[in-house]
């Protein structure tokens, strides 16, 4: 019970909000090399895609933030 909690802080932490979490730390949460990250902006469906990478090993992660409401 309490191990499936921390795993769920530890899955929100890492995945819920990358943004805010790469901002913070800038390096890899696996290997500790520095991340690399990625911005790709769609006007026509006004989001933009946000991956972030390590190139060390097989660390990645995505994210879509949507600029217009
Ligand atoms: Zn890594």
């Amino acid at each position: 019970m309490s191990n499936k909690s921390l795993r769920v802080e530890n899955f929100e932490r890492f995945y819920g909000s990358v943004t805010d979490v790469i901002k913070q730390i800038e390096n890899c949460p696996n290997c500790g090399a520095k991340l690399t990250m990625t911005h790709l902006s769609d006007h026509d469906n006004l989001y933009v895609h946000e991956e972030v990478r390590c190139l060390e090993c097989s660390f990645e992660t995505e994210e879509t933030l949507h600029v217009l409401n």
